[in-house]
């Protein structure tokens, strides 16, 4: 203890010792290599921790810092044992010496089982080399992801493109049976021969309603569906749905009952297009798995702020009803509840999905009511904005009645059709109102009489050869300067069609196979204008 306590006090105490240089024989260049190089050694094991400090310092995330600082420690006492060492050939601090030897030693070791201690973490850290291979593998499962999106997106566009196309082709031939079915209906014709013009237009109409629902349910899947946002009136869509099921429910006897609550605004803005879907969805379903009794169309006003009502439309039955364990099936596409039995109805089982699919889309909720054999109830419910009351209602049919057909016969109207049967049908339909249309074969043709003569509205095909529809309108629009209402006819009713129409100078769409009463709404608009 003694000497412990006398070490640390005559620490740089240097008597007892002679400089180096006095000690033994030391010729200069042996001396000298000896200074040279423990200096050297020195100035190296600073360097060493210096540079390290720099590292450090630059960045920040290095793995392991500890480890790094335990070396730079250990790096600069073992060079400056080396100092000591050189220093001692003139300043015999022995007791200084050997007390750094001690720290070195100590440093030294806390390094060692540190560094054994992290040798597991150290092995798996991964090499530049490893990153880069796994950066690269990453990049490659990324393109490879891209390509299979860009794919799954191709082939859902090529999916949308082919029930387009198919809807296209076989809308263009019902067309012409369901309007001349139409058109035969209104001659004289025998009971049996009504009979079978009956079934003709139904089964038509069955058949629009399959390729309807197809082309909806395809679009909704593919996120593609667009949404109109104009004024519309639920009380005049509500009484067009009466006037539309009435005959369907007297054929059945049934009460068609309908209830509007007066609280709801007069005018709110909507798809009334969407409304109505969903709405004849439910009704036509109501109607046919009623037999006896009634179906209740309710309107009723939920919650009215300043910029919104909320509205419930409910469709109550009478009718064979939905056992409780199949409510959330029925929403399912392609189911059935009723296929067996009694009930061999018809229907693709698409209606219901589509139901909650577009009201889910207009932000609204759907349920069902309904126990086995005691009728159903389907309601929902739907945001409304609403419009400030002096907003026009878009389109009045009550306005629209005003005009008489004399006023039609004087009408000039230009239709542009390659197709001769859609030529012979326009030309009945429109003769039927007294109007007497000139034809032109393509979109070429009709801007040729466009040059020589004034039309008050033009019906345009969409799809013709030399011209199509779309160019032919750019051209009356941009180079004839000609502002005539063009309404598109066409086969293709998707919503990104009339927006194309509307793009390229089109005023409205009529969507073929039309249907008279909308054919005769849209002239009527255009007319008055
Ligand atoms: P579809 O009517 O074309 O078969 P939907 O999706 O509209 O397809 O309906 C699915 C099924 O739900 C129907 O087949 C029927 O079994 C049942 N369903 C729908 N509405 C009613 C109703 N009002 N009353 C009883 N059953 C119904």
């Amino acid at each position: 203890m003694h000497q412990v306590t006398d070490f640390f006090k005559r620490l740089i105490d240097t008597s007892s010792w002679p400089p180096r240089w006095y000690c033994g024989e030391w010729t200069d260049f042996h001396g000298w290599l000896y200074i040279i190089s423990d200096a050297a050694i020195w100035a190296a094991y600073f360097a060493i921790p210096t540079a390290l400090f720099f590292i450090l310092s630059k960045k920040k995330d290095i793995p392991l810092p500890g480890i790094f600082w335990l070396f730079m420690a250990f790096i600069m006492l073992c060079g400056t044992t080396h100092l000591i060492d050189a220093i001692i050939f003139w300043w015999p601090a022995y007791r200084l010496s050997a007390l750094m030897r001690f720290i070195t030693a100590v440093v030294s070791l806390v390094t060692v089982i540190s560094l054994l201690k992290v040798i597991p973490d150290v092995l798996k850290l991964k090499t530049s080399t490893e990153y880069e291979r796994e950066l690269a593998e990453r990049v490659k499962a990324e393109q490879e992801l891209q390509i299979a999106k860009e794919q799954a997106e191709n082939s859902e566009r090529a999916k949308e493109q082919f029930l387009a196309n198919m809807s296209h082709e076989i809308r263009t031939p019902m067309n012409a049976i369901i309007g001349f079915a139409q058109l035969i209906k209104e001659t004289n014709l025998d009971a049996t021969q009504q009979d079978y013009i009956g079934v003709i237009q139904k089964a038509g109409n069955n058949l629009l309603v399959v390729i309807n629902d197809i082309l909806d349910l395809s679009k909704i899947e593919a996120g593609s569906l667009e949404f109109e946002k104009k004024p519309m009136e639920i009380s005049e869509q509500l009484n067009s749905l009466r006037v539309l099921f009435e005959p369907k429910a007297t054929e059945k006897n049934l009460a068609l009952i309908v209830e509007l609550d007066e609280k709801i605004p007069a005018v709110v803005l909507g798809d009334k297009s969407r409304l109505s879907q969903i709405l004849i969805n439910l009704i036509s379903n109501a109607l046919k798995f009623t037999e006896q009794g009634k179906v209740a169309i309710k309107a009723e006003l939920t919650s009215d702020t300043d910029t919104h009502a909320t509205i419930c439309f409910s469709i109550a039955d009478s009718g064979i009803g939905i056992p409780k364990e199949k409510h959330a099936e029925v929403f399912k596409r392609f189911t059935q509840v009723h296929v067996d039995g009694k009930a061999q109805i018809g229907g693709t089982g698409l209606g219901l999905t589509i139901v909650k699919h577009l009201v889910e889309l207009l932000n609204g909720s759907v349920d069902i009511v309904s126990e086995e054999g005691k009728g159903a109830t389907f309601s929902f419910i739907l945001p409304f904005e609403k419009v400030s009351s002096n907003t026009e209602s878009s389109e009045s049919i009550t306005e629209n009645a005003k005009l008489t057909i004399q006023n039609l016969s004087e009408l000039r109207v230009l239709v542009a059709e390659d197709n001769e049967v859609n030529r012979r049908l326009m030309d009945v339909v429109l003769s039927s109102w007294k109007i007497k249309a000139e034809f032109a074969e393509n979109g070429a043709l009709a801007i040729t009489k466009l040059e020589e003569k004034n039309y008050d509205l033009i019906f345009m095909d969409i799809e013709m050869p030399i011209m199509g529809g779309h160019q032919a309108t750019k051209h009356i629009r941009e180079v004839l300067k000609i502002s005539t209402p063009i309404i598109a006819l066409t086969a293709h009713a998707m919503a990104s069609e009339v927006e194309k129409c509307l793009a390229s100078g089109m005023n409205d769409f009529v969507a073929k196979p039309f249907n008279k009463a909308d054919l005769y709404d849209k002239i009527v608009k255009f007319a008055k204008q």
